[in-house]
């Protein structure tokens, strides 16, 4: 793409009432866009870090079995009510209005309930088990303190792959690898080195349930972290059964603030109690379906990395989630040469299916580099009557900082 056809422009200051350094950096460099507390836009170049991030979960989703499908957002009440979650009192986060015959619907807070009700057309028989389904969908949560950018939004993405299993034996099977599957997302997004299996409270049917916990003082929660062992323990259930429990000391573990990236949860009959979902067996008995839960919030993995992988000149993306892999930024003054020899070189390198961000706006150095130090593109080409005079281009990273020449030809 080039910068003179993205319509968005990078700014110095973010709006004052903006306290979350991930929407402050993200909204200077034009990603998104706030609408009100906790609602985000997504902006082109957002959008594609979005898409990135999406991509790798649904690759993910898919090696585990998973069935991609669209949920609605509204929500009739009658199905919420079946497992006691429609009442004000046992959920304040719902957005809840009215048809015209008066009849109360809300919008989607996330989806156990609605998809255990579908699946009674679709589940009969053992011989239909396992399933596993997942979308990537929006929730809406009316949450009190949205404080946080993208990463308690009121309107925001979530990824919720829902398990239906025989058995819990079976269902364990399937969550350890779903586990996996959430180990290998949050290594490829780039937020792997500060992500810990955390465990946390189980509900009825499991003592322990986990989350997916990134450190950064940006979070809200509270874990105590195990370094040698690679997992966590979250301050809620932190208790001497506990540590027996994963055999480990008290001593060994390090208090820090971290943000819950993705969780899941083995709900075991609840729901299909509930709302009647039920398989025959080979006797021909009726038996609950055994289910589990798991999601991720994009937006939220998306803020955490920019809470993270960002210093005070910007963004800093990895390449796995980058907006475009190469910024190319073409240093031309009045030099038709070089803005000649820069079009020829972005023309290659698109031709090649390399996705670059042009700078070919008539601006000066220092603010094309301001600005691509902003938008964190983690790979520069830099392009100027000095690089061509040796036939190459200057390759600067944008984490490291380390800069090479290199001939064009060999690029
Ligand atoms: P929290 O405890 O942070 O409020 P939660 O436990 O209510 O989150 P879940 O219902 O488990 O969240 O949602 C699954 C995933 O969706 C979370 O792990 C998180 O990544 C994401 N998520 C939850 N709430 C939000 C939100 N308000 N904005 C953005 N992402 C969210
Ligand atoms: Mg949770």
């Amino acid at each position: 793409m080039k910068q003179t056809q993205l319509f968005t422009k990078t700014r110095r200051e973010a709006p004052k009432d903006e306290v979350a350094k991930n929407a402050q950096l993200l909204i200077r460099a034009g990603f998104i866009h706030k609408e009100m507390a906790g609602v985000y836009a997504y902006l082109p170049l957002g959008l594609r870090v979005m898409n990135k991030i999406v991509g790798i979960i649904r690759e993910e989703m898919n090696a585990i079995g998973g069935q991609e499908l669209h949920l609605t957002a509204l929500q009739d009440k009658r199905v919420w009510e079946a497992t006691n979650r429609w009442s004000d009192d046992v959920l304040d986060i719902w957005f809840k209005t009215k048809l015209k015959n008066n009849s109360e619907i809300g919008l989607g807070i996330t989806h156990e309930e609605p998809l255990t009700n579908l699946m009674k057309d679709h589940i009969r028989s053992f011989r239909d088990l396992p399933i596993a389904v997942y979308q990537f969908q929006t929730k809406f949560r009316n949450e009190a303190r949205a404080k946080s950018g993208i990463m308690r939004g009121r309107e925001f993405l979530m990824k919720d792959l829902y398990s239906f299993n025989l058995d819990s034996a079976s269902h364990e099977i399937f969550y350890e690898k779903a586990k996996q599957a959430y180990v290998n997302v949050f290594n490829r997004v780039g937020l792997g080195d500060k992500t810990y299996v955390t465990f946390a409270s189980g509900g009825s049917f499991s003592k322990y349930s986990h989350e997916f916990q990134t450190v950064t003082d940006a979070g809200e929660d509270t874990i105590f972290v195990h370094e040698g062992k690679k997992i966590a323990v979250n301050k809620e259930v932190l208790n001497d059964e506990v540590l027996k429990d994963l055999n480990i000391e008290k001593g060994a573990l390090i208090e820090k603030k971290a943000v819950e990236v993705g969780n899941i949860f083995n709900l075991g009959t609840k729901f299909s109690d509930a709302l009647g979902l039920v398989y025959s067996d080979e006797k021909g008995t009726s038996k609950s379906v055994y289910m589990g839960s798991y999601g991720i919030g994009p937006g939220r993995v998306m803020g955490t990395i920019a809470e993270i992988l960002s210093d005070e000149k910007g963004l800093i993306w990895p390449k796995a989630v980058a907006p475009f892999s190469i910024h190319l930024i073409a240093l031309f003054g009045k030099d038709e040469k070089v803005k000649n020899s820069a079009d020829e070189l972005y023309a290659k390198l698109s031709a090649k299916g390399v996705e670059v961000l042009y700078d070919d706006r008539d601006a000066t150095a220092g603010e094309k580099f301001s600005d691509s130090d902003l938008i964190g593109i983690p790979v520069r080409y830099i392009i100027s009557e000095k690089t061509l005079a040796n036939d190459s281009v200057e390759v600067k990273d944008r984490v490291t900082g380390n800069v090479e020449m290199v001939k064009i030809s060999s690029l």
